[in-house]
């Protein structure tokens, strides 16, 4: 593949990175490119095994020992390589961190030590439950209830658009316990897949295939210890945890990018049109150039958030809405030109790019809508103008 690695020796990057990015794509290359895509359940669950056989999966999230921390850097070039050659590989790794990340962040020791060696080493799949379906963007909107019952909590209500749904044995669910309105008033609880109160209410088919469904909880009891943090924590609990992993979505789909335009590479050179290779006519050149500069300014934008976080910046908002926002949107634009050089191949079904183009669009969407991150970036840089 085309690639150009100069980005791995900027400022923000460590030796260590380099060294894990050497293996990861040593690993990829041996295990990524030969998983059975057709049936999605079984290539997931496949994947989460083999990330967490080979120790991947312990980057997701810090195990049960106070002095691990995540690193976010970490986090991104991994889900930049592994973006970079299978969608699900990505999808496989993103959800054990984000399931696991309200137990590694806000968990009790009894909660680590009994789930984080398992989702560590893929011995549990996990999943974040917290969009319904009348509250996605709207989170403060959550009408999952959880109402106390002696030395349990029992839970009633919807979740929608789960990845992981069906397959998961870890559920990180928020619901409405009521201490206050609105935000104030949620809690997060573990809900482990076997719950009887718990069932699949409906698959969720999309344009790039990954297990997603719409889960029903009726009269589901878990017990008192099953609560993370307080009562009342579960808002601070969810947006704490997309703040780590915000900026890793913006990794994603910088994978993306980058297998794009060295599909393109490949293409245009190899392509004779009039009489010579595509990449001769300046037009094409002219896309190249742009994706080019798109990916190198969403590697900044990644990596500076990533950095600003593992440096110890108490909040990354705003860094990591920038990278997540701008990432994903010109991710969009260089697969969408990498599907117009490629011509009548690039919606060819199964082809690199044609996958791409399905694969990027939901990142746009979810862990917050493009457009909610832009009201996030103008608060921010708002209140940081007050006064003058
Ligand atoms: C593939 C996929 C995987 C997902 N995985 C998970 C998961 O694992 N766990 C989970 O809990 N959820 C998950 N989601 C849900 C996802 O987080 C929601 O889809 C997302 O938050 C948007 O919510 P919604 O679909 O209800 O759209 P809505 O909230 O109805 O928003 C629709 C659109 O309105 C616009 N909009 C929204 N708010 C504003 C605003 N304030 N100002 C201007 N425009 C606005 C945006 O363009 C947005 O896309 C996933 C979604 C997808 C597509």
């Amino acid at each position: 593949m085309m690639l150009d690695r100069s980005f791995l020796h900027w400022p923000f990057l460590e030796e260590r990175h380099r060294a894990l990015v050497e293996r990861l794509e040593t690993w990829v290359a041996q295990h990524c490119e030969h998983v059975d895509h057709r049936d999605v359940d079984a290539a997931c669950r496949e994947l989460v095994h083999r990330l967490g056989r080979d120790g991947w999966l312990k980057h997701s999230a810090p195990g049960d020992d106070p002095s691990e921390k995540i690193d976010v850097r970490t986090l991104a070039l991994i889900r930049e390589t592994l973006a970079r050659h299978s969608g699900l590989a990505d999808f496989a790794f993103a959800m054990q961190g984000l399931g696991a990340g309200p137990i590694s962040l806000f968990g009790t020791a009894a909660q680590k030590a009994h789930w984080l060696p398992k989702t560590r080493s893929g011995a549990a799949i996990a999943a974040f439950a917290l969009s319904e379906p009348a509250s996605g963007s709207d989170v403060a909107n959550i009408s999952t209830t959880a109402r106390r019952d002696r030395d349990a909590y029992v839970l009633d209500g919807e979740k929608t658009w789960i990845s992981n749904g069906g397959i998961a044995d870890l559920y990180v669910v928020f619901a409405r316990t009521g201490e206050a309105p609105g935000a104030k008033g949620l809690s997060a609880f573990i809900v482990r897949g076997d719950n009887p109160g718990l069932s699949v209410a409906e698959r969720i088919e999309t344009i790039a295939p990954h297990p997603l469904a719409r889960l029903a909880f009726k009269n589901c009891r878990v017990d008192a210890a099953d609560l993370i943090g307080a009562n009342g924590d579960g808002f601070k609990i969810a947006m704490t945890t997309l703040d780590v992993f915000r900026t890793s979505v913006g990794a994603a789909a910088l994978g993306f990018a980058r297998r794009a335009l060295a599909e393109t590479l490949r293409r245009a050179k190899s392509r004779e049109l009039f009489g010579a290779p595509l990449s001769e006519l300046q037009m094409v050149q002219g896309h190249i150039a742009d994706m080019a500069i798109e990916i190198d300014a969403m590697a900044l934008l990644v990596y500076r958030a990533a950095w600003a976080k593992d440096a110890g910046a108490p909040r990354v908002t705003r860094e990591a809405a920038m990278a997540k926002l701008y990432a994903t949107e010109a991710a969009q634009r260089v697969i969408d030109a990498a599907v117009q050089i490629h011509g009548g191949d690039g919606v060819r079904a199964g082809h690199p790019v044609e996958t791409l183009y399905r694969e990027i669009r939901a990142l746009r969407i979810y862990e917050g809508a493009s457009d909610v991150q832009k009201i996030v970036i103008a608060r921010s840089v708002l209140s940081s103008a007050a006064g003058r």
